[in-house]
């Protein structure tokens, strides 16, 4: 739902086959995932939001009159107090918007798209210098235990701790339009995995409640959380300048490995319309990433349709390869 009308989910199974063109031109080749079982996925998420992801669907239909797709009648202002037994009290509980209806296929289409993120985390444990996870859903907005903007599970924070697991020091480093909500809860009291996020100004934005620089982490984690938001609009010249602040930050960790949340709805035409970056200008992007020099894990999050998305991918990682 956007602006209280049903509308089509932006979020389309299309975005795969433009994605996956552009990034064969660019010269990538695609495997499908093993199976890593539910292990990594439930280090980063709680045991209560798999069941219900899991099992919710199900549930929801069994409520008589009920919708095809599993979207909550209540957003609490709070959680915790009580953690509800009904289906609709948990769909509040755990779905923090309108914009992450859960179908029969999402629990299954959700578990593959962070076994690709892991898949792609073996291959930089195996040696590999990079790798593209064609990931969907998408994953950033999720926190541990909170679905929400067409994401599920947090691919990118699952192949980080993953990584971690493996004693390896990884940075996030989310490039997509929105601010990597879930991705900063995750890790937000945690020093061992350097969270950053350039995104549009929250103030006029998705997600609203999160993005601001003043969130800089709590407890442990005070200072390994680094927000870096772009007023609306923001083009080439001004992103690749604040980019160099977060390169900087990821140095001054000691980042051994790099995790890109690699969202392209910051181009000019994306529909969500939050930044102007052009074409080129992903390619520009991906070199200077790529000067970094450390193992890098690509993690496809959101860019929507538009006929320069399949372009988009080709020039960022064209540029990363170039750089
Ligand atoms: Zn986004």
């Amino acid at each position: 739902m956007a602006n209280g009308q049903p509308l089509r989910n932006p979020e389309q199974p299309e975005r795969i086959r433009h994605l996956k063109d552009g990034a064969s031109r660019a010269g990538a080749v695609f495997q499908a995932p093993r199976d890593h079982g539910r292990g990594p996925i439930a280090a980063v998420h709680s045991p209560e939001y798999l069941t219900f992801l899991e099992n919710i669907h199900a549930r929801w239909k069994r409520i008589e009159g009920a919708s095809d797709e599993v979207i909550p009648n209540i957003h609490p202002d709070s959680r915790g107090a009580n953690y509800p037994k009904s289906a609709v009290g948990q769909a509040g509980y755990h779905q923090a918007d309108t914009a992450c209806p859960i179908a029969e296929g999402t629990w299954e289409a959700a578990y593959w798209s962070a076994q690709t993120a892991l898949e792609g985390a073996d291959l930089l444990l195996g040696g590999e210098r990079a790798a593209y996870s064609l990931c969907r859903p998408p994953g950033h907005h999720a926190f541990a235990d909170l679905a929400g903007g067409f994401c599920f599970l947090n691919n990118s924070a699952i192949a980080a701790d993953y990584l971690r697991q493996q004693g390896l020091k990884p940075a996030i480093l989310d490039v997509d339009v929105h601010h990597g909500n879930g991705t900063q809860g995750i890790f937000y009291k945690r020093n061992d995995v350097l969270t950053i996020s350039l995104h549009a100004d929250p103030d006029r934005f998705y997600p609203f409640f999160w993005g601001s620089a003043q969130e800089r982490g709590e407890g442990l984690g005070e200072g390994y959380n680094l927000n870096l938001p772009l007023p609306r609009g923001t083009g080439d010249d001004d992103y690749l300048a604040v980019l160099k602040t977060a390169l900087a930050r990821v140095r001054n960790f000691g980042a051994d490995v790099v995790v890109i949340a690699l969202g392209l709805d910051s181009h000019e035409n994306d529909p969500l319309q939050g930044l102007s970056i052009t074409t080129p200008g992903f390619a520009r992007l991906g070199a200077a990433i790529s000067t970094l020099g450390v193992p890098t894990l690509l993690v496809q999050e959101g860019g929507y349709l538009s006929d320069d998305l399949g372009n988009n991918i080709e020039n960022f990682l064209t540029g990363f390869e170039g750089g």
